[in-house]
């Protein structure tokens, strides 16, 4: 079945969102994103999938949706060691941005415009 990414429009441009990723037409997991389309970057903050759905490459696909968008830079947030290893295993198409959030004034702004500071 195929793995896709089901995104609402976020609140505010560049305010962090919530993904759904679907396997066929069932919701099994989501993924925690800011995107700003100004600075053409992503950071990824967290990404959960049902343990019934894990160690069968849904993780692994749908992170590749979240890193497919073409001349965007993809960072996560910083990462405890095990995690970090997690995401050297994953397709990451820069890996020196694992572990280094790449924030832009954007994320700030609309963070502040959300009142989460
Ligand atoms: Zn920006």
């Amino acid at each position: 079945m195929p793995v896709s990414l089901a995104w609402p429009p976020p609140p505010v441009s560049a305010a962090p969102q919530r993904a759904e990723i679907r396997l066929g037409g069932d919701l099994v997991g989501d993924v925690d994103v800011r995107v700003c389309d100004v600075c053409r970057r992503a950071a990824l903050e967290h990404i959960r999938v049902d343990a019934a759905h894990r160690r069968r490459g849904v993780t692994r696909e749908a992170l590749a949706l979240v890193v497919a968008w073409p001349g965007y830079s993809s960072s996560t947030t910083v990462l405890e060691p095990e995690a970090e290893a997690f995401w050297r295993r994953v397709f990451w198409p820069t890996p020196e941005l694992l572990g280094t959030p790449q924030w832009c004034e954007h994320m700030a702004e609309a963070e502040s415009a959300l009142g989460c500071e």
